[in-house]
């Protein structure tokens, strides 16, 4: 087998919270847990949505945790040529089109024709007018896409019938998630990937985009989110407490319950580590393909 590379990537529209500290904590244990190499990349692509001194706050606390990246630490801002080039390379390959769409005309050609809102209707798909393009979609099969995720098991999406053509550019400039994730977990040898429950439905259109480009498809585990006292999943928008550093520590053993492990005795990270790491292996070791 190839050497596992896990990675955290923490987008910095909020302070690290109790929902993206057990991200990070499961993605670090599962590398070393299989001898791996962990990195952190940074995904700052959206100025609109970034916090400032989110960045700062995410790698203050992952240091103090001594989560350390075993390479240098991966900013997604300066990757927007890579992004243009892989975007270019799909249009040449006529999987991408331009789309003048605006949100209100998505909305009424849903309901024209029976659509949920969250499928884009394919308006832009075979259009031959000269709008101006707004946004660049990636065009979807009608085809189920599946994987085999370590928690949550067999997945499976059609993408055309619960999706639609999805955005890889936005109509404000900016680059969409889907685009720069595959890209760099791509460029950056990732090939095992630990993420929150609420990316499982991601899953497919990342893997289209991976056969799409010749990329081989990692292995997933998504873990259940930790949710909030209303019962919603804590996010940096709904404003998530963002963890006190003074309290890291019981922070650390709160994502480590949610992660389904009872607390244990230890001195320090260091025997905090070694004996989480062997419980993790126990559990889950076993489970890479
Ligand atoms: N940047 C995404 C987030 O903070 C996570 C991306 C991923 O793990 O694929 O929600």
């Amino acid at each position: 087998m190839n050497q596992y590379v896990g990675r955290f990537a923490p987008s910095p529209t909020g302070e690290l919270h109790a929902g993206s500290l057990a991200c990070a904590l499961a993605s670090f244990l599962d590398a070393r847990a299989h001898n791996g190499i962990w990195l952190i990349r940074i995904e700052n692509i959206d100025p609109l949505r970034e916090k400032p001194g989110a960045i700062e706050h995410q790698l203050e606390l992952l240091e103090r945790l001594e989560m350390h990246s075993d390479r240098p630490i991966f900013y997604q801002s300066e990757r927007l040529d890579a992004y243009q080039k892989t975007l270019k390379k799909l249009v040449q390959q006529k999987l991408v089109y331009g789309c003048s769409c605006s949100r209100k005309s998505i909305k009424e050609q849903q309901q024209l024709l029976g659509l949920p809102s969250n499928v884009y209707p394919g308006t832009c798909r075979n259009r031959t007018d000269n709008r101006a393009i707004r946004a660049w979609r990636f065009k979807v099969k009608n085809e189920t896409i599946s994987f085999q995720d370590r928690i949550c098991g067999y997945f499976e999406q059609n993408l055309e019938k619960e999706v639609g053509d999805f955005v890889l550019k936005r109509a404000d400039g900016f680059w969409a998630y889907q685009l720069a994730v595959v890209c760099d977990d791509a460029f950056q040898g990732v090939n095992h990937i630990v993420r929150g429950q609420d990316l499982l439905d991601n899953t497919p259109r990342q893997i289209a985009l991976q056969q799409s480009l010749g990329f081989s498809t990692p292995s997933y585990m998504h873990i259940p989110l930790v949710l909030g006292e209303d019962g919603n999943k804590l996010s940096k928008q709904n404003n998530a407490k963002p963890i006190n550093p003074t309290e890291i520590e019981q922070a650390l053993l709160s994502a480590w319950n949610h992660l389904g492990f009872n607390s244990f005795p230890c001195d320090d990270l260091t025997q905090f580590y070694q004996r989480a790491t062997l419980l993790w292996k126990e559990k889950y070791g076993l489970q890479i393909i």
